[in-house]
């Protein structure tokens, strides 16, 4: 392991967890579609499923090819970190419409060696010339977001190759041109599933000449089970593994990027693209019920949110007191969110630009406060956001104005490896399709992560040069008595906050298996009275109940991709069968 005296690591002590080697039999529940395709899942030792268990490793991903070429680098010997590049590859073959090489997304990595927990940061960020306004119109009202997210302003300088670039040399033990090979032949034809024809269809109005030429070949979207053919992507994978990383950032890859973006109206030069590094940050961390969780600090919002929610709710002891499908419930899980949402919309942003309060936000005496406006009783008329400042020495504050936006749906992924170490990342294009621009003969989709920023200008989160946008991307780890136990992570824009508070409190409050935490009916309610998006399950009754209390109910409709790992004797896998997710487990043969 290449250890690096500049990274910082968060100290965990060494887990024990691995020692033995546990049985892997037949687990009861039927996966809704398992579509693997090498015949890794045939091999002695390996358990496929939308539930997995394996004592040596774990691949969960919303793509079966994915999670194939991750288990794959794992039976040959990889850790954790070179599985992840291998699949981060591969989701940018398989999953188009919503993770690649065009994006960014964040790592958190627990380093079984270092016995700690870090991130590896490939937040796209704004180009030289991106300005405050750059998203309103000649009235300086913000251009409507269907039109903002398909102009080239849209477009951040993408993060994911450097973040993947800098993961391997930190924590890798193979080369990124050896981990990029399998989906070299991916590219070259793989099937397409449900969810991307579904995908193809409903965005093909934003796709450009490029990408219409693969996803809409001669005028016909293609549909599930055809093959997806990408001879242009299959060039520029070549491409680095043969040049390297830096052939996306400094060669001609680079200068078609600029290109492309430019033709669309933005700004982004090649030099944006030489400047681009991903970091290595911290994570933020907290405690829910005795237990430490780790997740993702500004730009994202997702760990301060997540946190803040969970401790806002805990004493409330939901488990014990409520039914799990209760109005109660759901009451207080969205009053917990509303105060948490008004706290994020006013203080969070980029944290190289504006100063944000961070352990005022998760002061226990802070979020006492906040809670004392909680009642089980009543709804809270307009929840405002905090003083975390007051909890808080030091800098001055900063005032934001979150512009409304739609929610994207990126992709989630979590490995293992047989040494302990875990890898639990989020990576996305933002909306699905990203800009709806495919580079001209490079074959990959360009994300519109800028429109994450406020359209207004004026807040912490305005958009300015070399920025990166307010993020709620949240892949986290839970750890006990210092030994990591659980992983858990999903796309969703917004809602991905809720998601992972969700399937938190199902399985360490409500004691429900991964897979039920997973699909147990959620909610997403950041401002109020409304519940602003629900989960089909959630009983009439219960809705009634929470209307009593003042709750409005907004839409019905699917939320978030989770996936879950969770790690003791063994490590079991679970991954949301509301997409075509597989997890796959491996053990000793
Ligand atoms: N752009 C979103 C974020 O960073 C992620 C994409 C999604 O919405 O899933 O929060």
């Amino acid at each position: 392991m290449d250890n690096n005296n500049q990274t910082r690591t968060r100290n965990l002590s060494r887990r024990g967890f691995l020692g033995g080697v546990a049985a892997v039999g037949a687990l009861p529940f039927a996966p809704r579609s398992v579509r693997a395709q090498s015949g890794i899942c045939e091999a002695a030792g390996v358990d496929c499923g939308a539930v997995a268990e394996g004592s040596d490793g774990m691949v969960v991903s919303v793509s079966p090819a994915a999670s194939e070429v991750g288990a794959q680098v794992l039976r040959e010997g990889g850790n954790a970190v070179d599985a992840a590049i291998a699949v981060q590859f591969a989701l940018t073959v398989t999953q188009p419409h919503s993770s690649g090489i065009g994006g960014g997304g964040f790592m958190l990595y627990y380093d079984a060696d270092e016995e700690g927990v870090e991130i590896v940061n490939s937040r796209e960020r704004a180009p030289a010339g991106a300005t405050p306004d750059m998203f309103l119109d000649d009235a300086g009202e913000p251009i409507p977001f269907d039109e903002r997210h398909t102009h080239g302003d849209a477009v951040g300088v993408p993060g994911t190759p450097s973040g993947l670039e800098r993961a391997a040399e930190l924590y890798g033990s193979r080369s990124i041109g050896e981990l990029i090979e399998p989906s070299i032949s991916l590219a070259e034809g793989t099937d397409v599933d449900q969810y991307l024809a579904e995908q193809i269809e409903e965005n093909e109005w934003k796709l450009n000449a490029a990408a219409r030429e693969v996803f809409v070949p001669d005028g016909q979207a293609l549909s599930e089970g055809e093959t997806l053919e990408q001879p242009d992507l299959a060039y520029t994978l070549r491409l680095m593994r043969e040049a390297g990383i830096r052939a996306f950032y400094e060669g001609e890859i680079a200068r078609a990027i600029a290109e492309t973006v430019q033709d669309e109206g933005g700004s982004m030069t090649f030099s944006d693209l030489c400047r681009y590094e991903a970091t290595i940050d911290e994570p933020v961390a907290g405690y829910y019920r005795g237990a430490e969780i780790y997740s993702m600090p500004p730009p994202s919002s997702g760990g301060l949110t997540a946190i803040q929610i969970l401790n806002l709710i805990e004493p409330f002891e939901l488990g014990a007191n409520y039914e799990v499908r209760s109005g109660t419930k759901y009451h207080l899980l969205a009053e917990a969110m509303r105060l948490a949402y008004a706290d994020r919309a006013e203080y969070m942003g980029d944290p190289e630009f504006v100063d944000i309060p961070t352990e005022g936000l998760l002061d226990p005496a802070y979020v006492a406060g906040r809670r004392e406006l909680m009642s089980p009783d009543s709804l809270i008329e307009e929840p405002e956001p905090g003083d975390p400042w007051a909890y808080q020495s030091g800098a001055a504050e900063s005032v934001s104005r979150q512009t409304a936006r739609a929610l994207g749906q990126t992709t989630h992924f979590t490995v293992a490896d047989s040494e302990g170490n875990l890898v639990s990342y989020t990576t996305t294009i933002e909306q699905l399709f990203g800009s709806g621009f495919m580079v001209p003969g490079y074959g990959f989709m360009l994300n519109n992560e800028l429109t994450d920023f406020d359209a207004e200008p004026g807040g912490a989160n305005e958009v300015e040069p070399g920025k990166r946008p307010l993020s709620s991307m949240s892949p986290t780890i839970m750890a006990r008595d210092d030994d990591p136990f659980l992983t858990v992570g999903s796309p969703g824009g917004p809602t991905i906050i809720t998601s992972v508070v969700q399937a938190i409190l199902h399985h360490v409050e409500y004691d429900l298996t991964l897979i039920d935490a997973i699909s147990e009916p959620s909610i997403y309610a950041p401002e109020s009275p409304e519940i602003a998006l629900w989960e089909e399950g959630i009983p009439e009754e219960a809705r009634e109940e929470a209307l009593a209390l003042g709750n409005e109910w907004g839409e019905m409709d699917s939320i978030g991709n989770i996936n879950m790992l969770r790690a003791n004797d063994a490590y079991e896998g679970a991954a949301d069968q509301t997409r075509e997710g597989l997890a796959i487990g491996l053990s000793e043969e």
